[in-house]
């Protein structure tokens, strides 16, 4: 079977050309190549942190291939909390065990942000063989340097996410403040898109790492903003704007982040690509970007700071003292956010990283 070429799979995964996501990636080409690949494929060790399970819940929806396949026939998953019967020191003693075996050979995948706060006291995974609380930060420093590519799965794990909202008494942060942020590949969502997860996994298994934007996320899947394929769009554009949930209409008003979110919901669509959020007439709340939750809160209200420039052929026909965002004037927004430290870092962050 001739191996699909990086070229064809990556257009494959865009789902703006495929439109059903990854569902036509699970054709004979890639599953051969896939199937080839898995007998030499590095070991996963999956570790969830501060989370709700959410990302790992969302795997096990992935359709095209399903769980089955992925876990028998496509990964090699050496560890899951969720899949294994240890604990305490049994469990650390696996993981440090496998980490060495495989050092600079396995993909280290973590869910949910790591708790700062006393020395990250809340945050235990383990005891060592003398009965020591083995704290999931102290772990993840030994793990990250071992790794040959870590991932940051769900937005808590890459950016803090729910976890880190205020106050954050924990004192949660996103992988990026542990480990070399050079081999930290971001998959945010709350959760992610099970085509993310998959999609960024066969990306690093069959053609090595993906090109990534300026989080760190995979830009096969975030490149695009939300509001740029909304298929409300055209209402934004005319100004006709619903006021409440169900109506027709462009969601901007009561709280749509779309023209602030990077990702493809618009286009591959969730749940076996049935819908999406605002398919779902619920407003975009931005979880893919580093500003969640904190300040695209509150959900089901207009952000003010959705007044860009207004730069585009349609600003005139707005006429309702919105404006209008186009896609470089938030960009230029987000990281001028990002910069002076009011995106993806929280106060306390600021005052001494780790
Ligand atoms: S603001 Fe939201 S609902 Fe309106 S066009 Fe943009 S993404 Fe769609
Ligand atoms: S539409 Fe927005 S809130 Fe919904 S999953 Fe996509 S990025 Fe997240």
């Amino acid at each position: 079977m001739k191996k699909i070429s990086r070229r064809h799979f990556l257009k494959l995964c865009t789902a703006s050309a495929a439109a059903v996501g990854l569902s036509q990636m699970w054709i004979p080409a890639v599953g051969e190549a896939f199937r080839k690949a898995a007998g030499g494929n590095p070991p996963i060790l999956w570790i969830q942190g501060s989370a709700c399970n959410g990302c790992s819940t969302s795997l096990v929806n992935t359709v095209h291939p399903n769980m089955r396949e992925l876990l028998t026939e496509i990964i090699n998953m050496s560890f899951h909390p969720g899949f294994s019967s240890k604990a305490g020191s049994l469990l650390t003693d696996q993981l440090m065990e496998t980490s060495r075996r495989n050092e600079g050979n396995f993909i280290l995948v973590v869910e949910g942000a790591i708790p700062r706060a006393y020395q990250g006291m809340f945050n235990i995974v383990g005891e060592d063989s003398s009965g020591k609380k083995v704290t999931l930060i102290s772990l993840l420093s030994d793990l990250c340097k071992r790794a040959k590519t870590v991932i940051a799965v769900g937005s808590c794990a890459s950016f803090g996410g729910i976890s880190a909202a205020e106050p954050n008494d924990a004192e949660c942060v996103g992988l990026e403040k542990l480990a070399d942020v050079n081999k930290v590949v971001n998959i945010p969502g709350c959760p992610p898109h099970p085509d993310w997860i998959v999609g960024t996994l066969a990306q690093l298994l069959l053609y090595g790492n993906p090109e990534l934007d300026d989080y760190g996320r995979p830009k096969l899947f975030y490149e695009g903003l939300i509001h740029n394929n909304c298929p409300r769009r055209q209402y934004f554009d005319n100004s006709i704007f619903a006021e409440q949930p169900g109506e027709d209409g462009c969601l901007l008003q009561i709280g749509c982040k779309g023209p602030l979110t990077h990702g493809d919901c618009p286009t591959r669509l969730w749940n076996g690509a049935s819908s999406w959020c605002v398919g779902a007439n619920a407003p975009c709340i931005g979880c893919t970007d580093p500003s969640f939750p904190d300040l695209t809160m509150p959900f089901y209200k207009r952000m003010s700071e959705i007044e860009g420039p207004g730069i585009t052929s349609t600003a005139d026909a707005i006429g309702m003292g919105l404006g209008v965002a186009t896609a470089l004037g938030l960009a230029a927004h987000l990281t001028g956010n990002y910069l002076t430290g009011r995106i993806g870092r929280k106060k306390r962050d600021r005052e001494g990283d780790i």
